[in-house]
């Protein structure tokens, strides 16, 4: 990290011109010896889609989870909505509250009902009170279709469901920026629409959204820009067209050949 990240004056909405959702440039990151992650530069425009892929090992999730420090880097600049990431926990803090995440596995707390997992971190993180908080949650259950589901527990719902849970949640705290992480990886087949229907829905209403995922229908459908990763590096990026009509590196061939 420079070392002027550490410096809030340095804050790109500071200067007055909008800045870009996400601005990641020559970050690097190691795990131990492993260089997990090697000197990737991204811009993530307001209301842009991007999808991310590229082959198991390659770098997606550790990528996707520094942007909102669930993972720490060690050289270069991330900076979301304007805030330069630092060790600072109150600027992590704030940084989280514009980022909304969904992971493959749901993360759901099974103790907790539907209606107060969409609950907890709105009345516990932002302090919203009870009442603000329910109805906000009933307002984005509504909108994943599962209102009808709130009194139950997680484990009562199907992977699907849940996972619609998951981005509800996730919307209950208004954020400028969904990440999610192979969301649909690890549902059976069936309810791998349901959840791409949200998150197309999510797409069609100007949500910037940073997807990994192989699902290459919904690439189509939604991406501004694809996003093909190898061995910690971005190799290729291209609108969607061009990205799977004429791929220019052979390894994102190859890739495509192997998932298409
Ligand atoms: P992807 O999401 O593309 O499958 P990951 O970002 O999960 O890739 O992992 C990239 C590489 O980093 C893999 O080789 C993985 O084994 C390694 N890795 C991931 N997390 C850790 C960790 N906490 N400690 C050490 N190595 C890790
Ligand atoms: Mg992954």
């Amino acid at each position: 990290m420079s070392p002027q990240a550490s410096n809030a004056a340095s804050d790109v909405a500071s200067s007055g011109a909008e800045p870009a959702m996400i601005d990641i440039s020559g970050l690097n990151k190691w795990y131990g010896d492993f260089h997990v992650l090697r000197d990737i530069d991204l811009t993530v425009g307001r209301g842009e889609r991007i999808v991310i892929c590229g082959p198991s090992g390659s770098g997606k999730s550790t990528l996707i989870r520094c942007i909102n420090h669930l993972e720490e880097h060690q050289q270069g600049d991330i900076i979301v909505d304007g805030m330069h990431m630092t060790e600072d926990v109150k600027r992590i803090e704030q940084i989280r509250r514009h980022v909304g995440m969904v992971f493959q596995h749901f993360n759901l707390f099974p103790h907790l009902s539907v209606l107060d997992n969409c609950c907890i971190a709105q009345t516990w993180v932002q302090r919203r009170p009870r009442r603000e908080a329910e109805a906000t949650a009933m307002e984005y259950l509504e909108r994943v279709q599962i209102a009808d589901q709130a009194h139950k527990y997680p484990g009562q719902l199907s992977g699907g469901q849940q996972q619609r849970v998951a981005i509800a949640r996730a919307l209950c705290l208004k954020p400028e920026v969904m990440l999610f992480d192979e969301p649909t990886s690890a549902l059976d087949p069936e309810m791998i629409k349901e959840v791409l229907d949200v998150m197309i829905e999510l797409a069609q209403d100007g949500m910037t959204m940073l997807c990994v995922t192989h699902e290459m229908g919904f690439a189509r459908t939604v991406a501004d820009r694809v996003i093909f990763m190898d061995q910690g590096q971005i190799i290729e990026e291209a609108p969607p067209t061009t990205f799977f009509n004429s791929p220019r590196s052979e390894r994102t061939r190859l890739f495509l050949s192997q998932i298409l």
